[in-house]
């Protein structure tokens, strides 16, 4: 918990000379939604964002059991020993929102990494929508990148939203993939290849590795498929191995290529500023959908009208009217207003 009070600019000076206490602390009031700890975080964040930007930012999405863990356990400890960067690891778990607990970014997972000094691995915040875990987890790269992280690895779990949640603060976008799980085919239909700017089928070692290359091929053709824009670049479909780290090198240099490939012709930046502007409003969303589910008054009201709902005293359309006026009267006492 963050103990009160924050001290911000002491915060913030001692994030940016990382810290690793510190960084903690700061994760921890941005993944708090009480009004006085957002305060500070926001003034916390003014603070940090001209002090980042550089940084490689990566999605990693997959099933589970695809190997994502074990995967950002071997490619961080790569980076950190041959590029010498210093890597990031969060992630985006919606189920935590529900459990209380987060399968992603457990230290446990990728013990090796997160025992290094050169890495910091957090686990997904709990608690609230996935608008708010996503809002977390934005923030917190604000400070893993003020706090000289290079690399910034954002893992989530291959269902859907998170996966566009993600894609919306990353540069890059890795989709991991195991042969035979026909996740491939899921994937098409969710969406979600459209997401990925590379792909690699993982687990091609031992008996498994001529499976990976075919799926590799499969996927390549389905990826082409799903891609309408005949100019678009095409999306690379590589095979990798966690285990005996094979592949992990071209892996590396397709996300490397990718990012040169957006710088170039400029829409690194222009991905950058429309990702602020889905943060924009996204912020004001959740700011106003967190007020309407906490302020007390609302609160009270519709447990009111919930009450009367099924006895007919009270019809869905009024209520909501209602409602909706306990808010409007609710709103210039509410903290941003
Ligand atoms: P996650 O749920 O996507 O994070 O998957 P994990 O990293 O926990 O891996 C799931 C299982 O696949 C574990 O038993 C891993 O040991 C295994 N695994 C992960 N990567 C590889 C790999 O490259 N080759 C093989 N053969 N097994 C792997």
């Amino acid at each position: 918990m963050v103990t009160m009070p924050i001290d911000v600019p002491e915060l913030v000076e001692q994030v940016l000379a990382g810290s690793r206490q510190h960084i903690a602390r700061a994760l921890t009031l941005v993944e708090s939604s009480k009004p006085a700890h957002r305060e500070k975080a926001r003034e916390m964040l003014r603070r940090l964002a001209p002090h980042t930007g550089d940084a490689i930012r990566v999605g990693i999405s997959g099933v589970p059991g695809a190997g994502k863990s074990t995967f950002i356990n071997a490619m961080g400890g790569k980076l950190i020993d041959e590029f010498d960067y210093k890597v990031a690891v969060l992630a985006v778990d919606p189920s935590s929102t529900r459990t209380g607990g987060s399968i992603l970014g457990d230290r446990t997972r990728m013990g090796d990494l997160a025992n290094r000094d050169e890495a910091f691995v957090r686990p997904s915040p709990s608690g609230g929508h996935l608008g708010g875990v996503a809002r977390a987890t934005r923030e917190a790269m604000i400070v893993m990148e003020a706090a000289g992280y290079n690399v910034v690895l954002v893992e989530t779990v291959g269902v859907g939203q998170s996966e566009v949640a993600v894609a919306g603060m990353v540069d890059t976008f890795l989709m991991l993939s195991v042969a035979g799980t026909g996740d491939q085919l899921q994937g098409i239909k969710k969406g979600i290849l459209e997401l990925a700017d590379v792909v690699a089928v993982n687990k091609a070692d031992g008996d498994n590795a001529g499976n990976a290359r075919v799926s590799a091929r499969d996927l390549s053709i389905a990826m082409k498929l799903v891609s309408s824009d005949a100019d678009k670049r095409r999306v690379p479909v590589l095979t990798c191995s966690s285990y005996t780290e094979e592949g992990l090198d071209d892996v590396w240099q397709a996300i490397v290529d990718h990012r040169a490939y957006l710088e170039e012709d400029g829409s690194l930046q222009v991905r950058r500023t429309e990702q602020q502007r889905e943060w924009l409003w996204n912020m004001v969303r959740n700011e106003i959908l967190e007020s309407l589910d906490t302020d007390l008054r609302v609160q009270q009201t519709a447990e009111r009208i919930e009450a009367g709902l099924g006895t007919e005293a009270t019809s869905a359309l009024e209520g909501a009217e209602e409602i909706l006026r306990a808010f409007a009267r609710a709103v210039p006492n509410l903290p941003w207003a």
